[in-house]
C-alpha cells in the first residue's frame, strides 16, 4: 500500500487529537433536502441528548454534496428549527460541500493505493443483489468516459470480510463523491467519538465500516435512536412523517409543546408533557437515553 502523503497524515493526527482531548463528541448530520420532518427532529434531539448528558460537544454538518437533491433555503431552515427547539450546536456548521478538496485528496490516494476500481454496471445489471456481485473487479476499466458514461468508483472489499457490505461506492457514477466516504471522512476529520442517528442508517453501517478499515483507522460508536411512529406505535403515513414543524406551529404548538411531544414518541416522558429541551435533559438519566439508542 502506497504511503499516506503527509497532509493526509496530518489531517489524521488533527482528527486524532480532538477526538482524544474532547470526551464524547457527537454530531448530527441531515441532508438539506427539504425541512427538518419530525422524525429527523426527533433523531436530532436524542442524539442532542446523549451528548449533552456525556457532558460532550455536538456539531452539525450539512450533507450537502449530492447537489441536485439541495433545497433551496433549507440549510437555513435548519439551523432555525433547531435553534427554536433550543437544540444548539458547537462552532460553525459544518458543509460538505466546502470540503471537497478533502475527500477528493483521499479518493485519490485510496485508487492510487490500489482498493479501488471502475465499475461500469448499470443499475439494472445490479437489481435484486443485496450486496456488489463484483462484475467489475477484475475489468479493468478506467477513469473516462465510455459510453458517455463515467465510472463509479468502488473500494474492494474482501469476500470474507467481517464487515459483509460488497465493494462500497465511493465516487458514483455522476461524478458525486459518495455519502459512504465522505462520512467516513468527516467523521475522522471532527473527531467524532459517538454518533446516534436514525435507525433507517444501520444499514449504511457496513459499508462505513469497510471505509474506515480501507483508511487504517477505527470508526467512532455509532448507534441508531427508534424511527418515529405514532402513539400506537404504528409507522407515520408518508404525509404525516415528512412534515416537519410549520404544521405544528400553526396549529399553536410551542417549543415546549413540540418537546414534549418528541420526547413522549422517543418513549422518554408520558405523552402531554410540556418543557423545553435543557428541562429534558436536566430530568432524564443516562440509562434513560441510553435505553432507547441501540
Ligand atoms: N445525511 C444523512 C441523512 O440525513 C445522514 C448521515 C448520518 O447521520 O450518517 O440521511
Amino acid at each position: 500500500m502506497k504511503e499516506l502523503p503527509e497532509h493526509l497524515q496530518q489531517h489524521l493526527e488533527r482528527g486524532r487529537a480532538l477526538a482524544a482531548a474532547g470526551g464524547y463528541r457527537g454530531r448530527f448530520a441531515p441532508s438539506p433536502t427539504g425541512v427538518l420532518h419530525l422524525g429527523n427532529l426527533q433523531t436530532a434531539l436524542l442524539s442532542w441528548l446523549a451528548a449533552r448528558q456525556a457532558g460532550g460537544a455536538w456539531l452539525l454538518r450539512i450533507d450537502d454534496l449530492d447537489t441536485p437533491r439541495n433545497r433551496a433555503g433549507a440549510i437555513e431552515e435548519i439551523q432555525s428549527d433547531l435553534r427554536w427547539l433550543g437544540l444548539e450546536w458547537d462552532g460553525p456548521v459544518l458543509l460538505q460541500s466546502e470540503r471537497r478538496g478533502i475527500y477528493y485528496s483521499w479518493l485519490s490516494w485510496l485508487r492510487r493505493s490500489g482498493w479501488l476500481f471502475a465499475c461500469r454496471c448499470s443499475r439494472r445489471q445490479l437489481a435484486g443483489q443485496p450486496n456488489y456481485p463484483g462484475f467489475c473487479r477484475t475489468a479493468g476499466h478506467h477513469w473516462g468516459w465510455q459510453q458517455q458514461r463515467l465510472p463509479s468508483w468502488r473500494l474492494r472489499v474482501a469476500d470474507d470480510d467481517p464487515h459483509g457490505s460488497g465493494d462500497v461506492v465511493v465516487r458514483r457514477a455522476d461524478g458525486f463523491i459518495a455519502y459512504q466516504l465522505a462520512t467516513v471522512i468527516d467523521e475522522l476529520s471532527f473527531g467524532i467519538t459517538d454518533v446516534v442517528r436514525g435507525a433507517d442508517l444501520r444499514e449504511a453501517l457496513p459499508a462505513q465500516r469497510s471505509v474506515f478499515a480501507a483508511l487504517g483507522e477505527s470508526p467512532p460508536q455509532f448507534r441508531h435512536g427508534p424511527l418515529l411512529c405514532d402513539a400506537s406505535g404504528q409507522k407515520l403515513s408518508k404525509r404525516e412523517a415528512s412534515s416537519g414543524l410549520e404544521p405544528l406551529r400553526a396549529a399553536g404548538l410551542d417549543a415546549a409543546a413540540v418537546i414534549g411531544r418528541l420526547a413522549s414518541g422517543l418513549q422518554l416522558l408520558d405523552p402531554g408533557a410540556r418543557l423545553s429541551a435543557t428541562e429534558l435533559l436536566e430530568h432524564l438519566t443516562q440509562q434513560e437515553i441510553d435505553a432507547v439508542i441501540s
